[in-house]
């Protein structure tokens, strides 16, 4: 048999140096490895309390009409969320969720061999993105479990990179900043910087954490999602709004049929299900409050959050934080833990139902205790 040959045409050289990792390893892939389904799943951030009753129903509408592509211009969901945000429908692009519009993002501004900015540890979608275009990633390091705003502001000022991308609040230590303070990392970017400011979690986070928006602004791209707050994570929507100028420019880039008719009308029905969110946000704020007492009844303290989870700190290391996840895994708790030090000392923990969380205080005590037991990693 001959040799099986390399395929033609070859990949880019771009893509050959691509490594074969993904972002996120789903808990479904997780389960087909140990064979057993997790009985709760607190490890991606999505809305247990699913989608509004009202957004279920109008989903189920538009799944007949699934025939149709959507709406390409997506006009109705852009009429209703200009008049809900106060902006012209010509600063929105609605897309297949923030990692889609992050990836159009960068292929509209971030080049092979441009210098773009993010915190290490952070979200890390972006740079998977980055990475898919050939861009040059810079990192610095989260200060006190925080995205340093100043650190990022120096950098910028000294590598000024195409891209800057921050989540407020963050992903995945939970923290945020004061709109005043992400508003002095905008006036800080040189000219030609642009900052993706990732609110995924926006509609969690205490008032005064989002600065106003203002689509005049060309230094800044919103990016917002219905995965979170709206319970809509598998539906694949969310939305930017920037400055026309972006706007009209992710048009060049964008998938037209990307987002399709279901998601279309749930998000429509969604925005208009104001209880529905108001309840979510109530629920969210108690979990997370029935998460903190379950780490601190075992001695450990949970991070501050302003998001749909919370980062519980092991009070050790690396190694210590795995063991405790995997043991968790292992009780049918699914959860995840941030990548670098000092950030990966902690797990994290998505926000579930009472039964999600009885489960979650039932396993914490056993888990830990095993995770004390783990031998350490051989360095
Ligand atoms: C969950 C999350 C996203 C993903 O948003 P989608 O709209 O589902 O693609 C983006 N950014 C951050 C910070 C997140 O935590």
């Amino acid at each position: 048999m001959p040799e099986p040959e390399t395929p033609k045409p070859p990949l880019t050289d771009l893509a050959r140096e691509l490594p074969a990792s993904v972002p996120f390893v789903g808990p479904e892939t997780l389960e087909r490895r140990s064979g057993t389904p997790f009985t709760a799943r607190l490890g991606a951030n999505e809305s247990v309390f699913g989608p509004a009753p009202t957004a279920i129903e109008a989903m189920a509408r538009a799944a007949a009409s699934g025939w149709k592509y959507g709406d390409p211009e997506n006009h109705d969901l852009k009429a209703a969320l200009a008049a809900r945000l106060n902006v012209p429908a010509t600063a929105l692009t609605i897309g297949e969720g923030i990692d889609a519009l992050l990836g159009y993002t960068v292929r509209l501004f971030a080049g092979q061999g441009d210098s773009v900015l993010t915190s290490d540890g952070a979200y890390p979608t972006f740079l998977y993105h980055v990475t898919g275009f050939g861009g040059q990633i810079h990192k610095i390091p989260y200060k006190d479990d925080r995205e340093d705003l100043t650190g990022l502001a120096g950098a910028a000022q000294r590598l000024k990179p195409k891209l800057v991308y921050l989540a407020n609040p963050d992903n995945p230590m939970g923290s945020w900043w004061p709109a005043a303070d992400v508003q002095a990392l905008i006036d800080a970017l040189p000219a030609g910087t642009l900052l993706c400011l990732d609110e995924a979690y926006g509609e969690f986070a205490p008032e005064g954490t989002l600065p106003p928006l203002d689509p005049d602004d060309p230094r800044v791209i919103r990016f917002r999602t219905f995965s979170k707050a709206y319970g809509m994570a598998g539906l694949r929507i969310g939305y930017t709004i920037a400055h026309p100028q972006i706007a009209a420019a992710y048009n060049k880039v964008r998938l037209h049929f990307g987002v399709n008719r279901v998601a279309q009308a749930g998000a429509l029905a969604a925005l208009a299900a104001g209880d529905h969110l108001k309840s979510v946000l109530e629920r969210t704020a108690a979990a997370r409050t029935r998460i903190g007492a379950i780490a601190a009844d075992h001695g450990l303290n949970a991070l501050p959050s302003a998001t749909n989870f919370v980062a519980i700190d092991g009070g050790r290391n690396d190694t210590f934080a795995k063991s405790l996840l995997e043991a968790l895994g292992r009780r049918g708790i699914f959860v995840r833990m941030p990548g670098p030090a000092p950030l990966n000392r902690c797990i994290r923990i998505t926000v579930g139902t009472e039964a999600d969380l009885n489960r979650l205080a039932e396993a914490f005590g056993p888990a830990l205790t095993e995770a004390a037991q783990d031998p350490p990693a051989v360095s």
